[in-house]
């Protein structure tokens, strides 16, 4: 269906079936850089094979920098960050300058100014001015938070991270949690990423699904993203952070067992005492244990002491059967975090401006940093939410939920039972297990269920058979083969609105596609209960707009 002149990160992440054919490429678009890489949408009798073109952020020559500026842009209704080419360098790489090349979509700077475009020619050729993968990137390893930054600054930015979490356990709790509410009002500026909801990576990946369905003229099938029929996943977490919530495990616990149920919980080796007895209940009640850190001092992951405090680390995760990882108080260092060699680690947040060390993935789904799976956390955490911010209730969380469940992602919660007795976290969490008890279309997963999945799901592929689509690899039982693009050709091909609209809410949804796909996947899907895609269209963007203004902005009580 698709031939690329080198991998592509977007068709490798979604699994989306491909050809890379290096020398083919470069003959059908002689006259392309060297750096520009190609996908074609292979043609349809009758047809000529359209081409998505991009420039290679790997195979960038040595000028690119006086043509293409690393930062922050605006496309469609997206914020995106990476090297973007102005028109004038594109128009020097364009293949065939006869095919009526003009700009299409305008690509704005920060301040608004549009500064480049994305081209199309007159058969439907598309050419990028960047490079998709340099894109997800970094969002994934939160590298844009250094864009458009100085070095000094960024020095400055780290040093006083340091500082603060060094200092911190010398002050009294009350001065931190002033200290912390304070940060608040100036994390609460930061204008990327939004907060609750930070929803431009996964806006990109429908823009770039929808081009590339209208490159193929039809739905684009990839790898479902849940296995066994499911729509999205929700994954319980808890961190135990002192004594006291090793204490108070049950009053979190408790709850989950009534509701059926599993959790993941993360403890710190070396800062309380962790029995035997305490790990084999829980782990006999389905659970999972997980590291968080040695002992939570502000330097399990720092220079020299995490090569001191590594070996104790495994030492605990090989006695509690741990393969998961979750940093203290979620500090995270995108070089340093597959080092740690867990299986997975889930010390990023999707957005979270509250965190010492604030930012996010941008993500409701997992990923890598090379081998390790990355478990993004995507509700606010419990203390930022009703310590913190002094929310009444979880109305927050059930409306953020709703949003990754509507656009088939990941509800990753990460609660402590340290502060489970304040009675809003309590009743927030009851009413969290209460409202997807019986969703029926939900993966109630452990994380590293999820990890493997993940995993599974990398190492396999999608085959044509002429006849439909078939999977090939660990994930062929539990995968299935979804369409991206499907609901937009119901849709009128004259409208690009109507169609991108379509294209970025339905893409995640699983669906059996035209005919007989579903049953030639070899996975046997639980029939899942959908609503319709105009009620979904109707519901997303006002949740968004009332929960993106908190209630809490004001001066919050000390
Ligand atoms: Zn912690």
């Amino acid at each position: 269906m698709f031939e690329a002149s080198q991998p592509f990160v977007f068709f490798d992440y979604f699994r989306i079936p491909y050809a890379v054919r290096p020398s083919r490429q470069g003959d059908s678009h002689a006259g392309a850089a060297a750096f520009v890489c190609t996908l074609t949408a292979l043609a349809r009798p009758g047809q000529a094979a359209r081409s998505l073109m991009w420039v290679s952020a790997d195979a960038r020559p040595a000028t690119w920098s006086a043509t293409g500026q690393l930062g922050c842009y605006r496309l469609d209704n997206f914020t995106f960050f990476g090297h973007v080419a102005p028109d004038a360098a594109i128009r020097a790489m364009l293949p065939r300058p006869e095919r009526d090349w003009r700009p299409a979509e305008s690509i704005q700077a920060e301040d608004g100014r549009q500064v480049a475009a994305i081209w199309r020619d007159r058969d439907g050729n598309v050419f990028l001015p960047f490079d998709p993968g340099e894109v997800m990137g970094l969002f994934w390893s939160e590298g844009y938070r250094d864009i458009g930054r100085s070095a000094v600054a960024a020095f400055c930015r780290a040093a006083a991270l340091r500082g603060y979490y060094l200092a911190r356990p010398a002050l009294p709790r009350p001065v931190q949690l002033r200290l912390r509410r304070l940060f608040t009002h100036v994390q609460a500026t930061s204008a990327f990423p939004g907060w609750p909801v930070e929803d431009s990576l996964h806006d990109f990946y429908g823009w770039l699904f929808a081009m590339i369905a209208e490159l193929a003229d039809g739905p684009v099938p990839f790898l479902g993203l849940w296995p066994a029929g499911r729509s999205w996943a929700l994954v319980l977490t808890h961190d135990v952070e002192t004594a006291v919530g090793y204490r108070d495990m049950s009053l979190l616990r408790a709850p989950e067992r009534v509701g059926g149920y599993r959790s993941s919980w993360n403890f710190v080796g070396a800062r309380y005492q962790v029995d035997g007895e305490t790990v084999r209940s829980l782990q006999d009640d389905g659970c999972e244990i997980g590291v968080h850190g040695l002992l939570h001092d502000g330097r399990d992951l720092t220079g020299r002491f995490l090569d001191e405090r590594l070996p104790a680390m495994w030492e605990h995760a090989s006695r509690w059967n741990a393969v998961g990882f979750r940093s203290p108080a979620t500090l995270r260092d995108w070089v340093l975090m597959h080092r740690l060699g867990f299986v997975y680690d889930s010390s990023y947040a999707d957005t979270d401006p509250y965190e010492p060390q604030p930012g996010g993935c941008c993500t409701f789904l997992p990923y890598f940093n090379r081998g390790m799976v990355e478990l993004p956390i995507t509700l606010p955490q419990d203390h930022t939410l009703f310590t913190i911010l002094q929310h009444a209730d979880a109305e927050l969380w059930l409306r953020k939920a709703e949003h990754i469940r509507d656009r088939g992602g990941m509800v990753l919660v990460l609660t402590h039972p340290d502060y489970a007795r304040d009675k809003r976290l309590a009743d927030g969490y009851q009413k969290l297990l209460d409202t997807f008890a019986d969703d029926r279309t939900v993966w109630h997963a452990l994380p590293r269920e999820v990890a493997a999945w993940w995993r599974g799901r990398a190492a396999s592929t999608i085959r044509g058979t002429g006849d439909g689509w078939i999977i090939d690899g660990p994930a062929a039982d539990a995968g299935q083969v979804c369409y991206a693009g499907a609901g937009s050709m119901a849709g009128p091909r004259s409208s690009p609105i109507g169609l991108r609209r379509a294209q970025t809410t339905l893409w995640l949804m699983p669906r059996n596609g035209p005919g007989r796909t579903a049953a030639l996947t070899g996975a046997r899907p639980t029939p899942v209960t959908r609503r319709s895609s105009k009620s979904r269209l109707r519901v997303r963007n006002p949740v968004i707009e009332r929960i993106a203004k908190p209630r809490t902005w004001s001066p919050l009580p000390m």
